[in-house]
């Protein structure tokens, strides 16, 4: 069975192998604080910034998910409230959540703003040079939710203070792991809110972290796997290359050699590790089975867009005939009375 669904999504096919050492090398059930533990979060550390470069100033800690990230923004990096420009299900999710815990009184108070870079839910992303405007024109902090993106493409990490993501989407992990990426000036602000309330308050984090630790049990499993991928990754412009091109060619494919239509209209505002495919309920759901049984999972639709989207996952775990595949079944498959 080979998935195209956007998260959980395909894990490198080397996880198995990494798994099995895991166990077998007893990486799994060293002590959190001994030293050969602290040296496997050193070394994910170390290479998430080679791999990924970010910023050297900038300090990355480990949480269990992005929704943890939103909270850990909202109790610890927010001092009155936060906005969020939101464009689709999974900003809204945020939104709702931060608001949660620190409710918006006046907009024209708020500290954070937060915006996530590409939304898996209906496949649009923020690019960097919209990015740059809200950095322009906002003094706060930024942060950006890039679950279903880093490790997919190449960003500008000084375009905001705190940058997150699970590991089950673009980053081809199982999950249960989120990395969270924050700068000086996030650092700041958290010690001047000086949030110490919850088990996951950033300072806490923050100060286990310089010792490769973390305030509670951490992954151990998801974090020596996610250095093993990292070490196989190329430099991420040269993933970066490789995911927009594909990008590239299958928004090219569904437009001309399908019936297919793509849910975004503005190439501009196209994802490029998400294709939203837009169709009538009944097509949706039937090529979602035919495609089941040539051994393929397509992505549902989320959100608004359940019954009548698939989604395509356009991550860098998954192969170039794994793509071939998706695309023959495509080009012969068309649904009873037509897609539209
Ligand atoms: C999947 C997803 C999340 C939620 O991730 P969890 O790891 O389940 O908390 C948040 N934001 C975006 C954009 C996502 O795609």
């Amino acid at each position: 069975m080979i998935t195209f669904y956007p998260g959980p999504s395909k894990v490198y096919p080397q996880v198995a192998g990494y798994a099995q050492e895991a166990i077998q090398s007893g990486i799994v059930s060293l002590n959190h604080r001994s030293p050969g533990f602290m040296a496997v979060v050193e070394e994910t550390i170390r290479l998430l910034h080679e791999k990924l470069v970010i910023p050297a100033d900038y300090h990355i800690a480990f949480a269990s998910s992005a929704t943890e990230c939103w909270e850990i923004i909202a109790q610890s990096l927010t001092v009155t409230s936060s906005l969020h420009p939101y464009g689709g299900a999974f900003g809204k999710k945020w939104m709702e959540y931060a608001h949660r815990i620190k409710p918006m009184i006046l907009p024209g108070e708020a500290d954070v703003l937060c915006v996530v870079q590409n939304e898996t839910s209906n496949g649009t992303q923020v690019r960097m040079d919209t990015l740059t405007q809200f950095r322009r024109d906002f003094t706060g902090l930024i942060a950006v939710d890039a679950v279903s993106s880093l490790g997919g493409l190449a960003f500008d990490w000084s375009l905001a203070d705190v940058w997150f993501a699970s590991v089950q989407k673009c980053l081809g992990l199982p999950a249960g792991l989120a990395v969270l990426i924050y700068s000086p000036n996030a650092l700041e602000q958290a010690e001047i809110i000086n949030d110490r309330q919850f088990y996951n308050s950033l300072l806490f984090i923050h100060e286990n972290m310089e010792k490769y630790q973390t305030p509670f049990t951490p992954n151990g499993l998801g974090i020596y796997l996610l250095m093993n991928v990292l070490q196989q990754l190329p430099p991420i412009a040269e993933v970066d290359a490789v995911i927009c091109r594909r990008a590239a060619d299958w928004y090219r494919f569904i437009e001309q050699e399908t019936d297919w239509r793509l849910l975004i209209e503005n190439p501009e505002q196209r994802s490029d590790t998400v294709i939203a495919v837009r169709g009538n309920e009944d097509a949706i759901r039937a090529v979602k089975t035919a495609a089941q049984k040539n051994g393929i999972t397509l992505g549902n639709g989320y959100g608004d867009w359940k019954s009548n989207t698939f989604r395509i996952a356009n991550f860098p775990a998954i192969e170039d005939w794994e793509i071939e595949k998706l695309k023959s079944f495509l080009q012969t498959y068309s649904p009873p009375g037509g897609p539209v």
